[in-house]
């Protein structure tokens, strides 16, 4: 059942490598979860750069260690940015007495941030609580 759905999938993607985001080699391990910066990123290599590769983007078991790091430094940074968006438009509002064009400014300057923080993109991966069980197991094993 599940050999017949990863024919499937190859059949559907045109290919059955699989790539570690972190070191970059052709590697399997835990999928990552296909969200719309992947899917615009993978839009964008095939429509502007034209060097779609088709890997399945995964996380290999060695790179575990080092995604959960990465993985966590983005979504802090992420929050701060907008959080640092959402200030500054609530400031500029209180500043403006609620003019539309300063909550504009202040929702266009929250976009540019968000995107700044997507510089250091690191998306999530399909199965967290799995990946995480193999970092806590994996740590388990190698004495401190
Ligand atoms: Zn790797």
């Amino acid at each position: 059942m599940e050999k017949r759905e990863k024919t499937k999938e190859r059949a559907r993607t045109g290919t059955s490598k699989k790539g570690c985001i972190i070191c970059g080699k052709e590697k399997d391990g835990f999928d990552v979860k296909e969200d719309y910066v992947i899917e615009s990123m993978r839009w964008f290599k095939r429509n502007v750069t034209r060097n779609a590769k088709n890997y399945t983007i995964v996380v290999c078991k060695e790179c575990v260690p080092q995604y959960r790091k990465l993985r966590a430094r983005h979504v802090r940074s992420r929050s701060i940015y907008v959080g640092l968006g959402v200030i500054f438009t609530v400031t500029l509002l209180l500043a403006s007495h609620g003019s539309l064009g300063a909550l504009a400014y202040g929702i266009a300057m929250t976009v540019f941030l968000y995107l700044l923080s997507l510089l250091s993109y690191i998306p999530a991966v399909k199965d967290e609580s799995k990946l995480n069980a193999f970092a806590v197991a994996a740590a388990e094993k190698k004495p401190a």
